[in-house]
C-alpha cells in the first residue's frame, strides 16, 4: 500500500514525508482492517513531524480517518465488510488503570494515539480495534465527516471543560479547524450566547471566515473585546493568546487550552491580570470515546458542515506546510481513494 512515512523529525519545511509502498498490515482476531478513503490533517501532525510530540519511528501520521471495513478479525462483532467507520486519536486504552475505570480514558497510563504510537491515516489501509472505530452517520460525507473525529470531537471535549451555559459570553483565541466547527456547537447548544473571535491579524483567511459564520465580534489577539469573557478556549500554537484570554475573561472564568503542544513556553503571567479573582486555566488532552460518541450526535443533528481544503496523499508536506503558515481556512483533508 501507499502511505506517506516519517524516518526522522524534522522541520515541514524539509518535506520529511516520504512516499513509500509497504506491506498491508492484517487484522488479528478483534481488530478491522479498514480500506481508507479520506485523512484529517491536524497541527498535532506538525508537532509529532518537528519534534515537540516525539512519535515512535518509523510513522506513519494521521488520526482523522474515514474509511470501509476491509477485513474483519475471527471474533468482530460490531462490524461487517464495507461498513463506513471513523478512526480518531484514541487507539487504545488499557480499560485497567485508575483513569480508565474513572470514565478518564483519555488520561490513561498507557494510552496510544493513532499516528503516533502506531500506524495511523496517511496510507491506503489500517489496522484497529473494533471497539476503538465509530459509524458515521449518513448525513456527512467523508471529507466532512473527517475533520470532526479530532478537530470537532477534541473542541467538543474543550467546551464541555469550559463549563459554558447558555447566554455566556465565550472567545475563541484561533479560528481554524476546530474553532471553525466549535462555532457551529455553540450556536446549536448555546443559542444566546455571544461568541468573540481573535486571530492572529486582522483580515487573515480565519478572520474572514469568522465574520462569514456570524461571529458577534471578530479582532486580532491583543485588542480588548467589547464586553468581559465569561470563558475562552485557545487553539493558538503560541503563548500571547494564553496571556490575552486570561486578561480578557470575567472574574471567575475559565480559559480552556485545546492543543498538545504550544511552540513556545507560557511566560510573563501577571498574578493580578491575569490570575487573580478566580480564574481558572485547564488543558485538554486526548479524547474519551465517549466524547466522539456524543460530539457526532450533536454534529449530525446540526449538521456540521466543516470547511474543507482537499489535498492528495502525496501532498501532505504541502498541506501540512500550509498548515503551519495559515495558508488555507477551516480543515485539511487528504483524499487516498
Ligand atoms: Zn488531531
Ligand atoms: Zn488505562
Amino acid at each position: 500500500m501507499k502511505a506517506m512515512v516519517l524516518k526522522s523529525i524534522s522541520q515541514i519545511e524539509n518535506k520529511p514525508l516520504i512516499l513509500e509502498d509497504i506491506e498491508v498490515p492484517e487484522p488479528s482476531n478483534n481488530q478491522i482492517l479498514v480500506r481508507i478513503n479520506v485523512c484529517g490533517i491536524c497541527r498535532t501532525e506538525l508537532d509529532e513531524i518537528e519534534g515537540r510530540l516525539p512519535p515512535k519511528l518509523p510513522i506513519i501520521p494521521g488520526h482523522q480517518i474515514i474509511g470501509r471495513v476491509y477485513e474483519i478479525g475471527s471474533s468482530v462483532k460490531k462490524f461487517k465488510k464495507n461498513d463506513r467507520v471513523g478512526i480518531a486519536w484514541i487507539y487504545y486504552t488499557c480499560g485497567n488503570c485508575k483513569f480508565c475505570k474513572n470514565g478518564l480514558e483519555n488520561l490513561c497510563n498507557n494510552f496510544i494515539g493513532t499516528g503516533h504510537g502506531v500506524d495511523g491515516g496517511y496510507a491506503e489501509y489500517i489496522v484497529i480495534n473494533e471497539d476503538f472505530a465509530y459509524s458515521i452517520p449518513d448525513v456527512f460525507s467523508d471529507i466532512e465527516a473527517a475533520p470532526l473525529l479530532c478537530a470537532g470531537a477534541i473542541g467538543y471535549r474543550a467546551l464541555k471543560l469550559t463549563g459554558m451555559k447558555d447566554g455566556d459570553i465565550i472567545g475563541l483565541y484561533g479560528f481554524g479547524s476546530s474553532a471553525h466547527i466549535l462555532f457551529q456547537v455553540i450556536r446549536y447548544l448555546f443559542p444566546n450566547s455571544k461568541i468573540f473571535v481573535f486571530t492572529k491579524r486582522k483580515g487573515d483567511l480565519p478572520s474572514e471566515l469568522a465574520i462569514k459564520m456570524g461571529a458577534n465580534w471578530v479582532g486580532e489577539t491583543g485588542e480588548t473585546p467589547p464586553e468581559k469573557l465569561n470563558c475562552a478556549i485557545d487553539t493558538t500554537p503560541s503563548s500571547f493568546p494564553v496571556r490575552e484570554a486570561l486578561r480578557n475573561l470575567e472574574k471567575g472564568g475559565r480559559l480552556v487550552m485545546n492543543l498538545i503542544r504550544k511552540e513556545e513556553m507560557i511566560n510573563n503571567l501577571d498574578y493580578t491580570i491575569h490570575l487573580w479573582e478566580e480564574k481558572e486555566i485547564k488543558s485538554v488532552t486526548n479524547i474519551t470515546r465517549k466524547d466522539i460518541k456524543e460530539f457526532f450526535e450533536i454534529a449530525a443533528k446540526i449538521p456540521i458542515k466543516p470547511e474543507v481544503k482537499t489535498f492528495s496523499l502525496e501532498e501532505a508536506n504541502e498541506a501540512l506546510l500550509m498548515l503551519k503558515y495559515g495558508k488555507y481556512r477551516g480543515s485539511g483533508v487528504l483524499l487516498i481513494r
